[in-house]
């Protein structure tokens, strides 16, 4: 089966020819720890391919669900994840080019996984520690540390005598 991100270039061979393609493929285990793209998810996207004569430009963005789990307090929700996508597929010519043209065709898939990774949280957080409650902002609350110690004594001595 084809993969729906692998797309037909050989007609861009010409710089300044361009096409749009729309793309909906599965996004399958990509991710992160806390972060994944759900199973039987699908990643669309749309973009606009233009031939630069050594390759080909990619340019527009995708969406693709996300689940995330909090690193706090494991409460799990459901985004969207939306990259923007600026990338050149080069025909082997040009050094310093990540991606490359293979038998006419670019593979977007492993450019997407990439951007979706990166766009993703390291620590997914669902701001729970800003509701009060438990955690850091109590602490936080208290008075400046090294103050209140001293002020606490303060009121004993004053107290016993
Ligand atoms: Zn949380």
């Amino acid at each position: 089966m084809t993969s729906p991100f692998r797309v037909h270039v050989a007609d861009l061979g010409q710089a300044g020819e361009s096409r749009d393609v729309t793309i909906s493929g599965p996004a399958g285990d990509w991710g992160i720890e806390l972060s994944r793209v759900p199973d039987e998810a699908v990643l669309e996207g749309t973009f606009t391919i233009t031939g630069v004569g050594n390759g080909v430009v990619v340019k527009g963005s995708a969406s693709v669900p996300i689940h995330h789990t909090c690193y706090r307090c494991l409460e799990s929700w459901d985004s969207t994840a939306v990259v923007d996508i600026t990338e050149m597929f080069g025909d082997g010519t040009l050094e310093g080019v990540d991606y490359a043209i293979e038998r006419d065709e670019i593979d977007l898939e492993p450019l997407l996984r990439d951007e979706v990774t990166l766009a993703l949280p390291l620590q997914p957080s669902d701001d729970c520690d800003q509701l009060g409650g438990e955690g850091e902002s109590d602490q936080n609350a208290d008075s400046p540390r090294g103050e209140s110690p001293f002020a606490v004594l303060k009121d004993l001595l004053e107290g016993d005598s």
